[in-house]
């Protein structure tokens, strides 16, 4: 009965067959790593993905750029109304700014009333008396570049 062949049968069939009872112990294990780990990750990935968005949008939000001042048809920089500008760089800056990034000198905005220009920090119209807080309309206006500023307002400088 002890002959190699069948000793060695015997020996491949408990490699073979698993022990059933071991499985089944292991089944919660399984049922972890193969249900609910694909679905934590999901999770994670998921939130790491809005994260990332949220973050890039307030980021937009928050920061506006200082852009190029757009040339009129007399090749000089326009510098629309209410807008903190540096001459000499021709840039736009946020309403929030009041010295120009490049070399500290203190930008100058214009009066929407008369066209008249007054550094930016001042809140006072020396010609007109008109009144107005930088900052106060955020919007669409400071990044705008495309827009054409009001008539006659390069004229005046
Ligand atoms: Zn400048
Ligand atoms: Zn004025």
């Amino acid at each position: 009965m002890n002959d190699p062949w069948t000793s060695f049968l015997e020996w491949l069939q408990t490699l073979i067959v698993p022990e059933w009872d071991s499985v089944i112990a292991m089944l919660p294990l399984l049922l972890i790593l193969g249900v609910v780990g694909p679905i934590l990750s999901l999770v994670v990935l998921m939130n790491l993905w809005y994260l990332w968005h949220r973050r890039r949008g307030r980021v937009r939000v928050a920061e506006v750029e200082p852009v190029p001042a757009p040339i009129g048809a007399d090749g000089e920089p326009l510098f629309p109304p209410n807008v903190p500008f540096c001459q000499e760089h021709a840039v736009l800056y946020p309403p929030s700014a009041r010295e120009c990034e490049i070399d500290r000198t203190e930008l100058t905005v214009r009066c929407p009333v008369d066209s008249t220009t007054r550094p930016a920090s001042q809140q006072l119209c020396r010609a007109c008396g008109t009144r107005y807080v930088l900052g106060a309309s955020r919007g669409p206006l400071v990044v705008r570049r495309t827009g054409r500023p009001p008539e006659g307002g390069a004229a005046v400088a």
